[in-house]
């Protein structure tokens, strides 16, 4: 508790951090589940503090390895790093440290701890603990599988009284088993925390024109602000970040296809810079530690809801306001669906994958909380409203749409199961096109019985019906629609068919500023005070070469704009502000806010 203010000058324990805490340092192994942004670090940090020796932290991300070193450091905290980046000199350096019991925390890669060479070290020191950031990266069934953890039990085996604590964002049963299992974690504590992330307000708006559509919500909602923009494709990150560019954001692109001293530059102003966004693939996130995230756009389907929350969860973990935005429209799932269909996987790996498509799709036409479907998609039982998601906000109205289906599996069969949502569209409508007149359509039965409705509503139907397996799309192929097994109860009469009413026009939000928070100070004079703080961290953390958000957090500076603090007592009690910041940067920081008030 003592630690917890003077070095990490924070008043108040999070959830369930005390507890792991008290049972690490008194010796018991732990596992913790916590959603990202949720506190882990400081559940392996303080008794590695608290405990004789060094704390071995084993973690595969490299950047967040300095990142969090380099906090550390500015905290005070005696911690280094051993991994690839390093050459001979400083690797050397920094055992020298290990062995004359200078680190409070060393943080090492997977392939470093196993060495001979490395484990042997730990032999003449005395390990505080162990702790392995992401642990489900043991699981051969995630995607972050890396096989050097398997190996990571022969630690319990060598020093079998060092406490161990494994750390992950992962919830699912299945991960958590498999952590336990090859970890030799039987007999930890696990303590799981819930997984919800209040701060981050959930959207999903039907695809119009992606661009205008991306272009309105950054501009309107996130100006000046820090995001990341998913693509599915580095065609598409390319385009659109030079698209965004040309409107005059500061952007970069981020792919596997960029040479990797690229990738590491934009990597780097991403982290280092303000307001920065980043439009990227999926290649881009992982290990991505920047706490004032304020965005996380989709303009493609992510593969399923895991990995919806997670790319989403890198908003916000400072725990401000921050959006997740989504632009969602029948394109993406044929594409996703071809995608698994073309994939060269077993049949059962297919099957798992369309199951989770079909729970991502769901997600994205449910009429009532987002929130609570994807927290209940994790087995929690949330309540009924968030308040915090766009359908708890402006609640989505639904009709009766069972008529209107049954108009398009009619036209659908009668035209033979070989056209797409265009055509079929075009014979509802009754268009008098060359391609009905080529096919005789337009003697149909069923030509032109959809004049109530127009193209975009029609489009709205039929995308329902392919998200609920109602419609099947021929994913080989031309995107061709075939009736289903489960067509065929609604096409009788036997099932009601309740449709999601699409907004026409995404209404201009003129009052959105409640998603908007740091920097969002009314008065002028605050605002002023704010910039002023922002630009001189910007300036210390250049001269560092460290990230900006490891001298202080966006929210230590909104405290200090609210709580003005006239002296370094007062200075003391702002949240973020240990002993150490206190003593390097009280003043200068104290200075600025005497000169704006
Ligand atoms: P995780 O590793 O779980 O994603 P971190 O350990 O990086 O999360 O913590 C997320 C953020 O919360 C960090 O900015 C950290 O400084 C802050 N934080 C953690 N514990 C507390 C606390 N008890 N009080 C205030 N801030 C905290
Ligand atoms: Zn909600």
């Amino acid at each position: 508790m003592h630690i917890l203010q003077s070095v990490f000058g924070y008043g108040s324990f999070r959830s369930c951090q005390e507890e792991v805490i008290d049972h690490l340092v008194a010796g018991g192994d732990a596992l913790v589940l916590m959603p990202t942004g949720g506190g882990k670090s400081l559940c392996y940090q303080i008794p590695a503090i608290v405990r004789p020796g060094t704390g071995v932290v084993v973690s595969p991300l490299i950047s967040l390895m300095q990142d969090q070193v380099s906090g550390l450091m500015q905290s005070g905290v005696r911690a280094a790093y051993l991994n690839s980046s390093q050459d001979a000199y400083e690797g050397f350096r920094v055992e020298e440290q290990l062995l004359d019991g200078r680190l409070d925390l060393l943080y090492v890669a997977p392939e470093r701890l196993l060495t001979p060479r490395f484990l042997d070290l730990l032999t003449r020191i005395t390990p505080a603990l162990f702790a392995i950031d992401e642990a489900h990266c043991v699981s051969q069934w995630g995607h972050d599988f890396r096989r050097e953890y398997l190996q990571l039990s022969v630690l319990h085996k060598r020093f079998p009284h060092t406490p161990r604590i494994a750390l992950t964002a992962t919830a699912d049963e299945s991960t958590r088993n498999e952590i336990v299992e090859r970890l030799g974690l039987e007999e930890a504590k696990v303590v799981v925390s819930g997984f919800d992330r209040p701060n981050i307000r959930y959207r999903i708006a039907q695809k119009r024109n992606p661009r205008e559509q991306l272009l309105r919500f950054i501009g309107e909602e996130h100006e000046g602000d820090a995001g990341i923009v998913y693509c599915l494709s580095r065609k598409k990150v390319e385009s659109t970040a030079m698209w965004l560019k040309e409107k005059g954001f500061k952007v970069l692109p981020y792919h596997a296809g960029l040479p990797v001293d690229v990738r590491r530059r934009h990597q780097d102003s991403f982290l280092k810079e303000e307001g920065v966004i980043i439009v990227a693939t999926i290649a881009f996130g992982l290990g991505i530690d920047k706490p004032n995230v304020r965005f996380v756009a989709h303009l493609d389907l992510p593969k399923s809801v895991e990995a919806y929350y997670q790319e989403t969860g890198r908003a916000g973990r400072d725990g401000l306001p921050a959006t997740a935005w989504m632009a969602y429209g029948l394109q993406d799932v044929v594409m996703l669906r071809q995608m698994i269909e073309r994939s060269e996987t077993s049949e059962q790996r297919k099957r798992v994958e369309r199951h989770k498509l079909d729970a991502l799709v769901g997600l994205c036409e449910v009429t009532t909380c987002r929130r609570r479907t994807i927290l209940s998609h994790f087995g929690e039982t949330p309540p009924d409203h968030c308040g915090n998601c766009d359908t708890c906000l402006e609640s989505v109205e639904t009709w009766d749409g069972t008529v209107a289906a049954q108009k398009v599996f009619s036209c659908v069969y009668r035209t033979g199961q070989i056209f797409g949502a265009g055509y079929i569209t075009d014979i509802l409508l009754g268009k008098d096109s060359d391609r009905i007149r080529r096919l005789g359509h337009g003697r149909l039965s069923t030509f032109g019985i959809g004049k109530e409705l127009d193209t975009a509503e029609w489009r709205s139907v039929i995308r329902q019906l392919v998200a609920r397996n109602l419609l099947d799309v021929d994913v080989e192929g031309f995107g061709s629609l075939r009736l289903t097994k489960e067509s065929y109860a609604v096409l009788k009469g036997e099932a009601k068919l309740y449709l999601r009413k699409d907004k026409r026009e995404e209404k201009r939000r003129k009052k959105v500023r409640a998603a908007r928070h740091t920097g969002s100070f009314t008065e002028a004079g605050d605002r002023r005070l704010w910039e002023a703080l922002r630009k001189r961290r910007a300036d210390i953390a250049r001269e560092q070469g460290v990230p900006p958000y490891v001298i202080f957090h966006d929210t230590t500076f909104m405290e200090m704009v609210v709580r003005r603090p006239v002296d370094l007592d007062q200075m003391r009690l702002i949240t973020g502000v240990g002993e150490r910041k206190l003593e390097m940067y009280g003043n200068e920081f104290l200075r600025i806010i005497i000169e704006h008030s």
